[in-house]
């Protein structure tokens, strides 16, 4: 077990339906602590950026103009095993396909408005976090 950080986004489509107290109190039922938070809007090119790893990805210019559609509530959560805890909770990238209970099965809309991010790996989770915050807006 290792105390981590992760990065979670709330995306446009769970801050379009008013739901992002639903999901901070799943995050904090499954042990995982809101260490930062803000609210912000995307622009186009940071979706661009943040994104860049999917840039070959048929999915990727509808991924950034969704992205940056309307407000985010960008998250940096700790807890033990943060990121894989936190990819559980979410479930699987396909609503559809999503485990009972988890947010993207009971939340998401579609494979691409799916309500959540989750950095997928501690490197992933380092450049996530930093990509958003600096450290004085973290406090554990
Ligand atoms: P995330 O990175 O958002 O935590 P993930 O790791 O489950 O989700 P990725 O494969 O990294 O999924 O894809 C990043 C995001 O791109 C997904 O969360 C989803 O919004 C979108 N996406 C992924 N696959 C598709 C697809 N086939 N069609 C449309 N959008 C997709
Ligand atoms: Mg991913």
């Amino acid at each position: 077990m290792a105390l981590e950080r992760t990065l979670s986004i709330i995306k446009p489509d769970a801050t379009r339906s008013n739901i992002t107290g639903q999901i901070n109190a799943r995050l904090g039922a499954a042990g995982l602590r809101i260490i930062a938070q803000k609210r912000l809007r995307m622009t186009r090119a940071q979706a661009e950026a943040f994104y860049e790893v999917h840039k070959d990805q048929p999915f990727y210019d509808s991924l950034c103009r969704f992205m940056s559609s309307g407000p985010v509530m960008v998250q940096v959560l700790e807890g033990e095993n943060a990121i894989a805890k936190n990819r559980e909770v979410m479930g699987a990238t396909d609503p559809a396909e999503a485990a009972p209970g988890t947010i993207r099965k009971d939340f998401g809309k579609s494979i691409e408005a799916n309500s959540v991010h989750g950095s997928d790996s501690v490197e992933t989770a380092k450049r996530e976090i930093a990509f958003f915050f600096s450290p004085v807006e973290i406090v554990g």
